[in-house]
């Protein structure tokens, strides 16, 4: 359903997506993980253009979307959800008005859109909140709120930049869940770039390390961390016997104290 092939993004003279290639198919949930600053969030900004590629072919549903001009683009976008690390919500308006804001900006009838956002709203579990504004809200039910706005227009593909990124540690777990029932229920391909490693090696159905620019490895998500082929990968599997020592050490230490 999505095919990147040679994909290119430079800042002046430095690139940060160095001839990536990367193939989604449909239903597919991918986690990117690799080092800050390898160019993920530029790699998955380039998917719909909020990034203009230097060069590359993006193929969405058959459609290329690096040869689109702007209107096109505009409504091949609404088939995308995108959803951000900070929410970028707005902090006057009701998360139901959140939400409705951009199908009605869209062209949609005001009545259409407030019945698309409540039902977007239920589905993140937001339904008794529609009517307070982000203030009100904790930062997991704001990304909640963001979740929704991107699901309101019932994408095929929903693109997610570090979505628990900024969250508070203990507010992490509510949108791992929405986005794992997600994946798990709705008829949605995502592409997930997160540091979570547990949601990546339970939900992924395909892990993808980047490092430098480029995919560096993929697979599922039990052979890429248990038998890694690359540097990256490598780092992650020690990074998950780490915190597994760790946890065991922990359990240990509390039946001794008991
Ligand atoms: P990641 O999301 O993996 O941390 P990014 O895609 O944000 O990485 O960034 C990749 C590289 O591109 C980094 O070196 C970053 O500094 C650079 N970069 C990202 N955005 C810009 C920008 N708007 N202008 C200049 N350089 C940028
Ligand atoms: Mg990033």
């Amino acid at each position: 359903m999505l095919q990147i092939a040679n994909l290119v993004k430079k800042y002046g003279d430095k690139t940060a997506v160095d001839g990536l290639n990367l193939h989604v198919t449909h239903g597919e949930t991918v986690v990117i993980m690799g080092p800050s600053g390898c160019g993920k969030s530029t790699t998955i900004r380039c998917i719909n253009r909020l990034t203009e590629p230097t060069a590359g072919e993006l193929i969405f549903q058959g459609v290329a979307l690096n040869q689109l001009a702007y209107p096109e683009l505009l409504q091949v976008r609404k088939r995308i959800g995108f959803v951000f690390q900070q929410f970028n919500l707005v902090r006057r308006l009701t998360a139901l008005e959140n939400v409705m804001l951009g199908l009605v900006t869209g062209g949609m009838d005001k009545e259409e859109a407030r019945v698309l956002a409540n039902n977007a709203l239920a589905k993140v579990g937001m339904g008794k909140y529609v009517l307070q504004k982000p203030p009100e809200l904790s930062g997991g039910q704001q990304q909640r709120v963001g979740i929704a706005r991107a699901l309101a227009l019932e994408p095929e593909l929903m693109l997610w930049d570090e979505p628990t990124a900024s969250l508070d540690p203990i507010l992490v777990r509510e949108v791992l869940d929405v986005m794992e029932d997600l994946s798990k229920t709705q008829n949605i391909t995502m592409v997930v770039v997160t540091h979570e490693l547990p949601f990546a090696l339970h939900v992924a159905d395909r892990i993808v390390l980047m490092d430098k620019g480029k995919v560096v490895e993929e697979g599922l998500p039990q052979q890429v961390f248990s038998n890694p082929q690359s540097h990256v990968g490598e780092q992650y599997r020690q990074l998950i016997d780490y915190q597994l020592n760790m946890t065991e050490q922990k359990i240990y230490g509390k039946r001794i104290i008991a």
